[in-house]
């Protein structure tokens, strides 16, 4: 067993995880790897090679972690939270961002049980400490047809990870380690984060939109943002949410646009 006496950070145990979990879908069936390229890229190959609803892959290093647009998400080895799921949700493509809310409440509910500390999540897919980003969300859709075949959500959050250590951050990072000072047990957070998934999942299915909840933990609403789209930036205030996770910005002259996640980068600025 690898161990970071420092930080307190030992290798995750999947006799460990499967004994403790209680989860009625979500690690029912688990992959464990010491070192992968990313574990979004193994879910979504497992999604197509029939995996079920639910599974998850987890591991201690990333060699190629990815980030939207195309973006790495960087992850030394033991430092991080990194797990991915495969869930097959009876939703429309225009609702998938509903798997978003639900991964990112369930990581800021664990995060907050093992680590007491606040974590708020800044739209579309960042999990934040005080502006500072503890991990990310990244979800990829495996589209049947014109449905949903299945969707990979994966989850990075920093835990021993020390922030100097990382080479090309734009937004300032932190981690569990750096923001409480004491050793956070990974193996705890990912039980918590998979419990919460698979709570608000079962909700989900039977009919329970995330949006109210997830629009209570956001940091966004009510901040000055520059949005960044292909061609332009928008300058204004993020004012709301609507039911598909699409932000709502004001600019100054009043004019209203709908934001949808996936290919816009947003900056905070102060007025
Ligand atoms: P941003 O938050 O920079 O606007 P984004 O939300 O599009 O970008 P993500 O897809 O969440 O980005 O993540 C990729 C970006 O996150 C990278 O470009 C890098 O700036 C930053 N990053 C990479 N690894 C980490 C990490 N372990 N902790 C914090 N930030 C990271």
């Amino acid at each position: 067993m690898s161990q970071d006496v420092h930080k307190g950070a030992t290798a995750l145990s999947v006799g460990e995880i499967l004994k403790r979990l209680a989860t009625v879908r979500i690690g029912r069936a688990l992959e464990h790897y010491q070192v992968i390229d990313s574990t979004n890229r193994r879910a979504f190959e497992w999604a197509q090679e029939g995996a079920p609803d639910g599974s998850v892959v987890i591991a201690e290093e990333q060699t190629s972690g990815r980030g939207r647009l195309g973006r790495r998400w960087e992850a030394p080895a033991g430092a991080a939270l990194l797990c991915s799921i495969v869930l097959r949700p009876t939703l429309t493509p225009a609702q998938a961002q509903r798997v978003t809310m639900i991964t990112s409440l369930a990581a800021v509910e664990a995060i907050h049980r093992v680590a007491n500390v606040r974590a708020e999540i800044k739209w579309p897919n960042d999990l934040v400490i005080a502006e500072r980003k503890v991990g990310g969300i990244l979800t990829e859709l495996a589209m049947a047809g014109r449905n949903l075949g299945a969707v990979i959500v994966g989850v990075g959050i920093n835990v021993t990870l020390d922030p100097a250590q990382l080479s090309e951050v734009r937004v300032p990072a932190t981690s569990l380690w750096a923001e409480v000072g004491t050793g956070v047990c990974r193996q705890a957070l990912l039980c918590e984060f998979l419990q919460g998934v698979d709570d608000r999942y079962q909700a989900m299915q039977a009919g329970w939109s995330p949006l109210e909840e997830w629009r209570s933990h956001l940091a966004t609403l009510g901040t000055a943002v520059d949005v960044g789209t292909t061609e332009d930036v928008i300058r204004g205030i993020a004012t709301d949410v609507d039911g598909d996770g699409a932000l709502i910005v004001r600019e100054a002259t009043g004019v209203v646009h709908r934001i949808l996640a996936g290919d816009v980068t947003l900056r905070g600025h102060r007025v």
